[in-house]
């Protein structure tokens, strides 16, 4: 195992996985394919074990007073904020993010965690005006029950903060399935919550449980009567899955899928923003987060300065070691996605794209690990190519002349995560953002696609899975509502001035 890896487990007091059982899992550093961890992966019984000790641990965990509930979700937050580097540091180690992005990740759990404790005292339900006299018509938010969160390597650890600190203030457990691509991150969090609760006795211990496994295990959740919603990051193919299982038990999805992302970029628009901004936003985690720019869709009067423009600044990223200060591409998750962006850059080509970069990068990089060089492709907007979401840094260049056709461009594919437009023109900004503009969940003018804060409400449209989490009213998903009509008359009229005297 890796020094810096081994000295932030010891400092979190992570216990070292002892790998017992049938099936067993290793988690590899994208960094250099090293083994950091072996562990030992749940069968059947463990997950229906666990969603039991969950289900259990609900009945104590709803009757505990919000704001209470919010308070260990306060003292969590101090927890990640005292581990904040060592947490990152396997952040980095396990899923390849450069340092800034890997402390921007944890940075973003102790966000939602502040956001979560105010929450916890302002689950308002509504107060109605009854149409019959002497009632009193409310709403109540309750808890819903434990809940089963599905999470992708892409952001090992805030994904679940995001549904686990929400989850937890709204009364529900939380039982989580990590990528089998990053157990060892998952493990660490779960320490810190059961440091956290060795100081809150009033915390039943099973509303934090990790279950370690593939997609079997994820299925199991799903099918699982007892976890009333599923939250599900990943690809569309597991979203469609998991969608299927949990729709056969009339349960609750919740579905953050991938994303195609495009942005337009206006002849008005400022050109140094936009290097930068664009250039984020594609090779940012090199090309693979759900926002991720996948498609540029540039004015055809500004295309070639802006291309040569981005592929100055392609040609001199820092790539490498991502744990190394000045870099700014780390590796791909793993050989499958590098051969992934080869075969989505052959079939570019092959559908008429002009390809630059792209190609391996293997000098001044640790050996055993994915790295390579981002790619520009200028391409027709109707090339397939452009349909798929490849989880890789891929920029695609396609040109527009009229801006209503840009706006088709950019809608034209069967994912609806985020979005962006630059211009310095109030009226297309405006029509962006409009009814008729971009259909996605996400929709930016002047910055790019990647980058939300746990503020807003995140998640997309259509493939994307409609699923919205983090902040807003996103806490709504995690709670039942209850409508109540209280009489406090001694006459009994009915609703719709219904008679129906005896
Ligand atoms: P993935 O779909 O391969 O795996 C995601 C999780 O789903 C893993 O935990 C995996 O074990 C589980 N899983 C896979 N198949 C399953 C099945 N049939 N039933 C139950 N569980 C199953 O995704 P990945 O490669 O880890 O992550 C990349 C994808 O995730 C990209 O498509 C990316 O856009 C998407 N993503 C979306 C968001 C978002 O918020 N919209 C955020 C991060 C990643």
């Amino acid at each position: 195992m890796n020094n810096q890896v081994e000295t932030a487990l010891a400092r979190m007091g992570v216990p070292l996985p002892s790998p017992g059982g049938a099936k067993t899992l290793v988690s590899r550093s994208p960094i250099d394919g090293g083994a950091l961890a072996e562990f030992a992966m749940a069968d059947a019984a463990q997950v229906d074990a666990a969603v039991d000790r969950a289900a259990d641990a609900f009945r104590r965990w709803r009757v505990v007073p919000a704001p209470v509930r919010g308070e260990f979700v306060r003292r969590f937050g101090e927890q990640l904020r005292t581990h904040k580097q060592d947490l990152a540091t396997l952040v980095s180690h396990e899923a390849g993010k450069i340092t800034q992005e890997a402390l921007g990740e944890v940075q973003e759990m102790i966000d939602i965690c502040d956001f979560a404790v105010g929450l916890s005292r302002q689950l308002y339900g509504k107060t109605i005006a009854s149409e019959r006299p002497g009632h009193r018509l409310a709403e109540q938010w309750h808890p819903l029950g434990p809940i089963g969160v599905i999470s992708a390597f892409n952001f090992p650890v805030a994904v679940w903060a995001w549904n686990a600190a929400i989850a937890w203030v709204c009364g529900d457990p939380v039982l989580w399935k990590p990528s089998e691509k990053t157990p060892l991150a998952a493990v660490a969090c779960q320490t810190l919550v059961e440091q956290t609760m060795a100081e809150s006795p009033d915390v039943p211990p099973a509303i934090s449980r990790v279950v370690i496994g593939a997609a079997d295990v994820g299925q199991r959740l799903a099918a699982s009567r007892r976890l009333p919603l599923i939250s599900a990051t990943g690809s569309v193919r597991m979203g469609r899955a998991v969608a299927q299982t949990v729709a056969q038990r009339l349960g609750r999805s919740l579905l953050e899928l991938g994303g195609n992302n495009g942005m337009i970029v206006a002849p008005s628009a400022d050109m140094k923003l936009a290097v930068r901004s664009i250039t984020f936003s594609a090779v940012g985690t090199c090309g693979q987060r759900c926002t991720s720019l996948r498609r540029l869709i540039v004015h055809e009067t500004i295309a070639d300065d802006l291309r040569d423009r981005l592929l100055q600044v392609f040609q001199r990223l820092p790539i490498g070691d991502p744990t190394v200060e000045d870099t700014l591409v780390g590796p791909l998750i793993d050989a499958l996605a590098g051969q992934a962006m080869d075969d989505a850059l052959a079939a570019a080509k092959a559908q008429g794209g002009v390809v630059h970069g792209g190609g391996r990068v293997t000098r001044g990089v640790p050996s055993g690990g994915v790295y390579v060089q981002p790619a520009l492709v200028e391409i027709a907007a109707d090339a397939p190519i452009l349909q798929q979401e490849t989880f890789a840094p891929i920029l695609y260049l396609i040109r527009y002349d009229d801006f209503q056709q840009a706006i088709e461009i950019h809608n034209g594919v069967p994912q609806g995560l985020a979005s962006a437009i630059l211009t310095s023109d109030v009226r297309e900004a405006e029509r962006f953002c409009s009814p008729a503009g971009s259909d996605c969940g996400i929709v930016n003018v002047n910055i790019g696609t990647s980058g939300a804060e746990i503020g807003g409400a995140f998640g997309g449209e259509k493939d994307t899975g409609g699923g919205r989490e983090s902040g807003s009213d996103a806490w709504k998903l995690y709670m039942r509502r209850a409508t109540n009509t209280v009489n406090y008359s001694d006459q009994l009229p009915l609703a719709q001035g219904v008679h129906f005297d005896l």
